[in-house]
């Protein structure tokens, strides 16, 4: 047995490790050329999972204040993400009717690539986002936006100037707030009776299943599943009545829910289908999260024999991508410019910037067609199929994909 930290919801000690992948830096900290030659704080990832109430999670090691204040993070560089925001803002006014007399706030709101969808259909709406040089972006895009932390006391001074919300979203910010209990509890309080909260956080069944193991960084404090997140509302008086399982981030859950006694909604049968799943694949049980770490080694090592053949082979790999997940990945099996040139990424704030801790420059995508790498390593693999689209052009000089979760593959 180990003694870990205190469970970030129901405190009780951790003594169950997940995996444990060493020390990191923070996953958006890109350095900028002149920092190179500093030092670089790393910090432990090593994920533990609470035998009392389930939840996976990640020590704080960081406050959220040093890591949200400027965010390199921009979702509206993914184009299968705002078609994603786009499909739920439709979806949501065709089944719950929200139109313009209700009130729509999202928390984390980014950039604005969700609210200026319900924007266009003259809905009222407020952000809030902690990060101000994302939340800027959002009011270029004519969305109200408030450069603020959410939790019960915002929430509070929110519903004390008579802001009550209709819906409330939350997308992958559930899974980013260290104080889980004072987020949730802000929710409740910033609800209208009869509003709906809708959140997606990646799902932690299929983080296991999957071997999604670099979906695990700093940022990322708690990894959930139906259950764990079920208990979790339940203790502040919120009830899931529905829950759609998505493929975004390689497999998320999109939760539904409203305040425990609001009798128009019972509880759906998806809600009580995945729930047993859960069960049944071993997620109430503790043996199902100890096989993962070993899991987790083995695929470094596939991934390493892979590129040290190629590079003997004397073949040139760059990088696609430079995503959070990218540099857990990177970091942890050792990935520097030995393996990979450089890496592009759509994201002009990252232009002549250097990941996190392994220093691999990050270069437009035209770079690319300069230098017709042999291989193109995909970090943000959850958008595979869109890349290997855009990025088809590679092949014209006989160059081929690499995927390498949940396991190295080569596309050609
Ligand atoms: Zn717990």
């Amino acid at each position: 047995m180990e003694k870990g930290p205190n469970c970030r919801f129901c405190k009780s000690s951790l003594n169950h490790t997940l995996v444990d992948l060493g020390m990191s830096p923070l996953c958006e900290s890109f350095l900028a050329a002149e920092q190179l030659n500093r030092m670089e704080p790393f910090y432990p990832l090593h994920v533990y999972v609470c035998e009392r109430c389930l939840l996976v999670q990640l020590e704080e090691y960081v406050s959220p204040e040093a890591i949200f204040s400027e965010y390199a993070y921009f979702s509206s560089f993914s184009d299968s993400w705002l078609q994603h925001a786009k499909q739920y803002t439709e979806s949501m006014i065709e089944r719950f009717g929200i139109n313009k007399n209700c009130f729509v706030v999202e928390l984390a709101s980014n950039d604005g690539y969700l609210l200026q969808y319900f924007v266009r259909e003259g809905i009222p709406v407020l952000g809030v986002e902690p990060a101000a040089n994302v939340a800027q972006s959002a009011v270029e895009k004519g969305v109200p936006t408030l450069v603020r932390f959410f939790g019960e006391k915002l929430a509070s001074e929110m519903k004390g100037g008579g802001q009550s919300a209709d819906l409330v979203i939350g997308n992958n910010v559930l899974a980013q707030v260290p104080d889980l209990n004072d987020f949730v509890k802000g929710m409740k309080i910033l609800l209208k009776p009869g509003g709906i909260i809708t959140m997606e956080f990646p799902h932690v069944m299929k983080l296991i299943e999957e071997n999604q193991f670099d979906t695990i960084y700093h940022e990322h404090f708690s990894y959930f599943s139906l259950i764990s997140v079920e208990k979790i509302f339940a203790f502040h008086g919120l009830r899931i009545f529905d829950v759609e399982e998505l493929p975004t981030h390689g497999g998320s859950l999109r939760i539904y829910a409203c305040h425990q006694d609001d009798s128009t909604r019972s509880i759906g049968e998806h809600v009580i289908g995945l729930k047993a799943r859960e069960v049944a694949g071993g997620l109430t049980r503790m043996d199902y999260y100890s096989s993962f770490g070993e899991r987790v080694k083995e695929t470094k090592r596939k991934l390493l024999e892979f590129l040290i053949k190629a590079k003997r082979d004397g073949k040139s790999i760059s990088g696609y991508g430079a995503p959070g997940k990218g540099n857990t990945l990177l970091n942890y099996c050792g990935i520097r410019t030995d393996f990979l040139d450089y890496t592009v990424d759509r994201n002009p704030y990252k232009h002549g910037r250097f990941t996190p801790g392994t220093h691999i420059p990050i270069h437009p995508v035209d770079a690319i067609k300069e230098t017709r790498p042999d291989y193109l390593l995909i970090l943000p693999w959850n958008l595979k199929d869109e890349i290997m689209k855009q990025m088809s052009f590679i092949r014209t000089w006989g160059g081929q994909f690499i995927v390498p979760i949940p396991e190295v593959r080569v596309y050609r």
